[in-house]
């Protein structure tokens, strides 16, 4: 089977206060040799190391909004990240007041970086970084604090190479297949020139995350996760406390996967579980109820999405 088009390992699982089971929120995910972390809760460098992830894959750390279980392992991890020497540039994402908890712990625990922290704060819906194969876009949920969720979008893939039109076409086997391969015009020995478009299948769809804690159900939440093949989605509650939950603006399970049949996402993964829960097998019912193809995570769980049509 081909490699996996992202590697998912949720660090901690747990919301409000770590348990013994769960950790608090954080979860890496493995694109092609880059690594990004969705929030960053206590002890989220240690579920690192326990994971066997490294840091040199590091490329950005995006914190969904400043609620202690979502930030707390950063400075920590930061910190770390000097003390191994990072020469490499890392990008930090998140709300407002992210700037201010950095630069304060900075100067309290008197600590420099050696390496560049890019630290970007965001308000509203924007694009946070683009590349030539993804993007990574955020957009304001719906909490009790200014939160944001986020999505991790390839673009679609060039199509599948047609060997047989290739060799009919007259183009000699060797480096011409990889330019056409990337879309590229090439010109035979003899001058005739060849499209990648007459050698190439349609455009085969790239993989899509989207990650939403913490927030109640919201159309912002449904727009992230349209289509996509993977939601990370919060349930700190069960299905029976739909008030409880909307009144601390958070979600049920019953909630998620609402939110996930309404985007048709592929696959629903529920995290950030109220430590109240230490069987969460009625929450798992209560939502595949709604939802089928949904998981609950567990801390050091790792989910693989693969590109669809392989
Ligand atoms: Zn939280
Ligand atoms: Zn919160």
């Amino acid at each position: 089977m081909a490699a996996p088009a992202f590697t998912i390992t949720f660090l901690g699982t747990g919301s409000g206060v770590p348990s013994l089971e769960r950790n608090l929120a954080a979860v890496a995910v493995q694109r092609q040799g880059e690594l990004f972390l969705f929030d960053c809760g206590e002890a989220a460098q240690i579920q690192y190391r326990r994971a066997g992830l490294g840091f040199a894959p590091l490329s950005a750390i995006a914190i969904s909004h400043m609620h202690g279980d979502h930030v707390t392992g950063l400075m920590g991890l930061l910190m770390s990240l000097q003390m191994a020497d990072r020469a490499e540039p890392l990008d930090l994402f998140g709300p407002p007041g992210l700037g201010e908890y950095v630069r304060g712990c900075k100067r309290a625990l008197q600590t420099q970086f050696g390496y560049r922290l890019n630290l970007r704060e965001e308000g509203g819906l924007c694009l946070l970084r683009e590349t030539a194969t993804y993007s990574l876009h955020a957009a304001p949920l719906d909490h009790r604090v200014f939160c944001l969720g986020f999505r991790l979008e390839e673009r679609p893939r060039p199509g599948r190479f047609d060997l047989t039109t290739a060799r009919a076409r007259g183009v000699p086997p060797g480096p011409l297949y990889g330019c056409l391969q990337r879309g590229e015009t090439v010109t035979l020995a003899d001058g005739t020139l060849v499209h990648a478009s007459e050698v190439l299948g349609p455009p085969r769809p790239g993989a899509v995350l989207a990650y939403c804690t913490d927030t109640r159900p919201c159309d912002a939440a449904v727009q992230l996760a349209r289509g996509a093949d993977l939601l990370i989605y919060e349930g700190t509650f069960d299905a029976t406390m739909t008030h409880e939950a909307h009144r601390k603006g958070h979600s049920t399970v019953a909630d998620a996967a609402q939110v996930a049949a309404e985007a048709g996402v592929r696959q629903l993964v529920i995290t950030h579980l109220s430590p109240r829960y230490q069987d969460v097998n009625p929450l798992l019912a209560q939502a595949r109820a709604i939802f089928p193809n949904t998981r609950i995570a567990r801390d050091l769980m790792r989910v693989e999405i693969h590109h669809r049509e392989e």
